[in-house]
């Protein structure tokens, strides 16, 4: 099996962007698991199912089928599709942002995408990125990553993504308050919740920008 790079951490701890960078430096797939968290929950919002009605969203997620497609632009994000629709999008709005943790904390769910992951994992060569890969999804990841960074730092970086994306501004005070509530619905769930691996080395990356935390990054598993 070719190695797994596992990088967990909270919201808006630049874990999208570190991984991109990391997977292309090392010739690696990326996988970002949190879109296919996003992608159901666009999937159930477009269906008008409840968010509580678990029963309806297990078989959703069970049969719906999510792909993944590389990209070699490391300023975009990985496209996604969802039952043939692409949603690349779609999933990054507000709406499926203040939903998604509600349905990740369903067991169903989480059960169903975890197997996909690990699927795609059998041959390794990953750049996982997620809240439970280190812990969950593959806990013999030869090198885990545990990013964090301030609350104040996580609502600046994602304010300049809105920007750079052209989004409508949002005021910090505002993303400061969802990324706390998002972090704290995360970490408390029953299954799988945000944790640091026991073997995982934490970076802190407040003040650091992406080509030193890539570095960082690349160095352990190089050594
Ligand atoms: O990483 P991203 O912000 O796109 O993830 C969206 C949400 O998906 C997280 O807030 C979390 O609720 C869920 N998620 C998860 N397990 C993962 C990845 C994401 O529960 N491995």
């Amino acid at each position: 099996r070719q190695p797994i790079i596992a990088i967990d951490g909270p919201a808006g701890a630049g874990k999208s962007t570190v991984a991109r960078q990391v997977a292309a430096n090392l010739n690696l797939v990326y996988l970002d698991t949190g879109a296919m968290y996003r992608a159901v929950t666009w999937l159930v919002l477009q269906k008008g199912i409840a968010v509580d009605d678990e029963c309806a969203i297990a078989e959703l997620t069970s049969k719906c089928k999510i792909e993944l497609t590389p990209t070699q632009d490391l300023q975009s994000s990985v496209g996604v599709w969802i039952d043939g629709i692409d949603v690349t999008q779609a999933i990054r709005t507000i709406e499926v942002t203040s939903l998604v943790s509600a349905i990740a904390a369903q067991s169903a769910v989480r059960q169903a995408l975890v197997k996909q992951q690990q699927n795609w994992g059998k041959k390794g060569g990953l750049v996982a990125e997620g809240r439970d890969i280190g812990t969950h999804v593959f806990p013999d990841a030869e090198v885990k990553i545990f990013l964090t960074a301030s609350v104040s730092e996580r609502a600046r970086r994602r304010q300049e993504d809105f920007h750079k994306q052209g989004q409508p501004e949002i005021s910090l005070d505002q993303l400061e308050r969802d990324i706390a509530e998002r972090d704290w619905k995360d970490s408390t769930r029953k299954v799988s919740p945000l944790q640091k691996a026991a073997d995982a080395v934490e970076l802190q990356t407040d003040g650091l920008n992406i080509s030193e935390v890539t570095a960082q990054i690349v160095n352990y598993y190089q050594q």
